[in-house]
Parts: C-alpha cells; structure tokens; sequence
C-alpha cells in the first residue's frame, strides 16, 4: 500500500511571519504511554493537557507538516465565542446552539488564558467582530441571527449602513452586528507560539507523519523513520484521519481561499474606518470574509469547494484570486490601486451534516476534528476535553462534546464529487453582493 501523502505550500500566512526553526523529525524506535497526531488547535490543546494532567509522563506529539501549515495557520483568523447560527430563527434550536457557544466559549478562554500567561506574539484582538449583509439572503438572515444573539444572551450591538461605513470605510454593507465577544487573530502565529510554548514533558516532531496506525494494547504508530508504541493516540488530524484508517467516509476537506493586499500606506488605513484593526464576517453562508489586519493589510477570503481535500496549485489560486480581487473593488473602490500581495488556500475538515466529532475511535484510540469552517475556538476546547475524556475525567465540557450529532455518511467518489459540487452550489445560493 503507498504510505498517505502529506504535501504543503509557501502560500499561508506563516510567510507572513519571520523564519522559524522547525523543531526535529523523530527518529528511531519509542515508547510512551500518550501520544497526540497533529499540531493544529486541537492537537496543541490536547497534548497541553494530557501533559499537565500526567506530569511525570512525556507526551510525544508528532507533526506531518511544520507547524502553521494545516487549516490552523490558514484560517481568517477569528476565535469565535459565539456562532453564527444560519436559517431564521427557530427557538427549538436555541437550547442545541446555546452548547455550542458554551464549547467556543471554554475555547476562548484557553485560549485568553495562554495568550496572555504566556504574553503570545500573535496579534490577539479581542474587540469581537462585525457580521454584515449587503445583499437580499443575508439581510434576512441578520434578522433571524440577532433572535439567537437575544435568546443566548450575547452582547451586541445592532449597526446600519452610515456605522458600518464610519468602521469600516465601505458603505457596501447595508446592515451590520457587531458581536462584542471573540477576539482576531494572526492564525500562523498563534499555532506556532503555542508549539513554542509548551509543557517541558510534551516532546514536538515536525515533519514527522504518522503513516500507519496499528490500535491495540499498546497502539503502534509508524513513522518514515521510527516507530512508536503508545498506552493512548489521540488523533487530531482533521479531515486526514482517513489517511489511518479512520472516519474516511464521514469527513472531507473542503478548500477555501482568499488574499492578502501589501501593507496600505498611513491615508489608504485612514480610509478604511475609526477601527485600527476589523473583522467582518457574511450573514451569507457563502459570503466573503474580510479583515482588516494589525500590520495594515487588507485580507479577503471568499471561495470554498470541495478540491479533492488538497490546496490549490498555484495556476487554479491564481484564478480564484480574480474572484477575490472583484470582491475586494466592490467593497474598497477608494484601494482599486492597491495591489494583492499573494494568496492563500487551506483545507477544512467538513461533515455532510456540519456536525463535529469527539471520542472514542478505536481500542486506545481517539479523536477529535471537523468544525465546518469554525474550529479556532472550538478546536481549542474539544481537544482540551479529549485529554480528559481520554483520561478517564468528566466534566460539564466533555458531556458538551460527547453530544455532538453523529455524522452522516459521505458516499465514495464520484458520487462525493457530484454531491459536493451540488453542497457547494447550493452555499453560494443568493450570495448577490456579499460574494
Ligand atoms: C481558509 C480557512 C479559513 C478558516 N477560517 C476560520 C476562522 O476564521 N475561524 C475559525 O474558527 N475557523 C476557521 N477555519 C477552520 C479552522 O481553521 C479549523 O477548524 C481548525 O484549525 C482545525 O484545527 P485542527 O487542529 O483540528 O486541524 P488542523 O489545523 O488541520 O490540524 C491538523 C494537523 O494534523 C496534521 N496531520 C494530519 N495527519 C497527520 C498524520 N498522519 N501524522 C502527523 N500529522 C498529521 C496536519 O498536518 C495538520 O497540521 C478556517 C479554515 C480554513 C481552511
């Protein structure tokens, strides 16, 4: 069998950051009694854990990639406290959402809590964010959105077009809310400042792939150039988990992309708002995301697909860059002259009916992943739980985790690409001008 594959590219935001040692690939044979597969959100967050929970143990965790390169160094940048809940309001849902938010909320806080015990270089803002609508679909979901926010008892503040426009510095959203609580983020930076900043019993390997998984008692874990036996594996390998054997057919990748301006010059920021730095997020599903960010650029990320769970090749991101740039123009006519920088693209892990996973997988084994597009937060929180689960410890957030929906069946290609290529069409539905 061909051992999974793990590719990357230059093209996330950790090339925005200055150069980073990547810590060494592991070699030769190991024993442990815990080892966590990934160094995204959810596997930094779990690993934290176990080793604060089992502080005479090592914790390995092993990295296919360098950390900063999967979904968590090449998100939007928004750690979110409170969801955005889509399709009217309907106050049979409010007691389902109001656990969700309560996962974000725990992940925020961890999040907080190491940000500042640990003074993380990331560019932690946390002034909340602004969901806007500009056209028809999402001007009737801020209705049905602001209901959840009341009934969840969310602070916020309800804007029309003359607000957002004196925050933002485009009149081109007709209404706005913004949601006090959440916090921005340089999303490359976090990750590796949490990778750098870890217990002194958690052992990273970058570039190291677990590309083979063998669950038993203990569970052993090929590597390209070692081995290791392991009491316990939690696996945080998002929407990759298919690569060892596990949930391939209940959670895919989806590709999304987006676009970094230069840095603007003093008057084009000074044009952009009375906010030194924003996040506005689409009451349209399928809508664009738009930032303005710390070192004064403007990031735009506005396509998702399903791409067979890879990044997009330098050919096809140029192509979607056109759809970013005619985003960017609409919003910002007063920077038509400012040229993008580069692009980006990142895979998240999705299930067909959005929900998450957490728990047992196999004998010693367990996971953790799969946020449709909302995993900063939640990631944070799911993979602190696990460590507990997995521990044997109960508490109030795990019961929240373990009630996540089970996931519907993915059916294998090509019907996944047809019925992806349908989803897919079907988001975008009546996006107008939000696209
Ligand atoms: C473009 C984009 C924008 C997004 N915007 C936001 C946003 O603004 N806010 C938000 O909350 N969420 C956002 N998300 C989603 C969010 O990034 C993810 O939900 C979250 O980062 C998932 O974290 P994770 O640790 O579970 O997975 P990942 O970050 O994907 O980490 C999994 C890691 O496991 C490693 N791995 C996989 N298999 C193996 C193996 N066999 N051996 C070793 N290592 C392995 C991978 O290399 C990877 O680094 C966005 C996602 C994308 C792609």
């Amino acid at each position: 069998m061909t051992p999974p594959r793990f590719p990357t590219d230059p093209h996330g935001w950790a090339e925005l950051l200055a150069e980073r040692t990547p810590r060494p690939p592991l070699k030769g044979n190991h024993r442990a009694k815990w080892a966590v597969v990934g160094a995204g959100v959810t596997g930094l967050a779990a690993a934290r854990r176990l080793a604060e929970l089992h502080p005479e143990e090592t914790v390995l965790l092993l990295e296919a990639r360098q950390v900063g390169q999967g979904a968590s160094g090449r998100n939007s940048g928004y750690a979110v406290h409170a969801s955005h809940f889509t399709g009217g309001f309907d106050p049979a849902k409010v007691k389902e959402n109001a656990r969700i938010n309560r996962i974000n909320a725990a992940g925020l806080d961890l999040l907080r809590e190491r940000v500042t015990s640990d003074t993380l270089d990331c560019q932690w803002d946390e002034n909340g964010f602004h969901h806007a609508a500009a056209d028809e679909t999402a001007l009737r979901e801020a209705e049905g959105f602001a209901r959840y926010l009341d009934a969840l008892e969310v602070p916020h503040t309800l804007l029309g077009q003359d607000e957002m426009a004196e925050r933002t510095g485009t009149i081109h959203y007709k209404r706005g809310i913004h949601v006090h609580p959440g916090a921005l983020v340089q999303p490359a930076a976090l990750v590796r400042e949490l990778a750098d900043h870890l217990p002194a019993n958690v052992t990273l390997h970058e570039e190291s792939p677990v590309v083979r998984l063998v669950p038993g008692s203990p569970v052993r874990l090929e590597l390209p150039d070692g081995t290791i036996e392991a009491d316990g594996v939690l696996l945080a390998t998002n929407y990759e988990a298919g690569k060892l054997g596990f949930l391939g057919s209940r959670i895919a990748g989806s590709t999304l992309s987006g676009s970094f301006t230069r840095k603007l010059t003093q008057d084009e920021v000074a044009s952009l708002g009375t906010l030194k730095e924003w996040g506005v997020l689409s009451l349209h599903g399928g809508g664009a995301t738009v930032r303005l960010t710390r070192d004064g650029r403007i990031s735009l990320r506005n396509t998702a697909e399903y791409h067979g769970s890879i990044l997009f090749s330098e050919a096809e991101l140029r192509e979607r860059q056109a759809v970013h740039r005619a985003s960017f123009e609409m919003r910002f006519p007063q920077l038509k002259h400012v040229p993008f920088e580069f692009a980006w693209s990142g895979v998240e892990g999705i299930s067909r009916n959005q929900t998450n996973f957490f728990g047992r997988q196999a004998r010693n084994v367990w996971f953790a992943g799969g946020y449709n597009g909302s995993g900063v937060s939640r990631g944070t929180a799911f993979g602190h739980a696990l460590a507990e689960h997995a521990s044997g410890g109960q508490s109030a957030l795990i019961t929240d985790c373990l009630a996540s929906a089970p996931a519907s069946w993915i059916p294998p290609s090509p019907i996944r690409d047809i019925g992806a290529a349908w989803t897919v069409r079907q988001r975008f539905k009546g996006v107008g001008l939000d696209r």
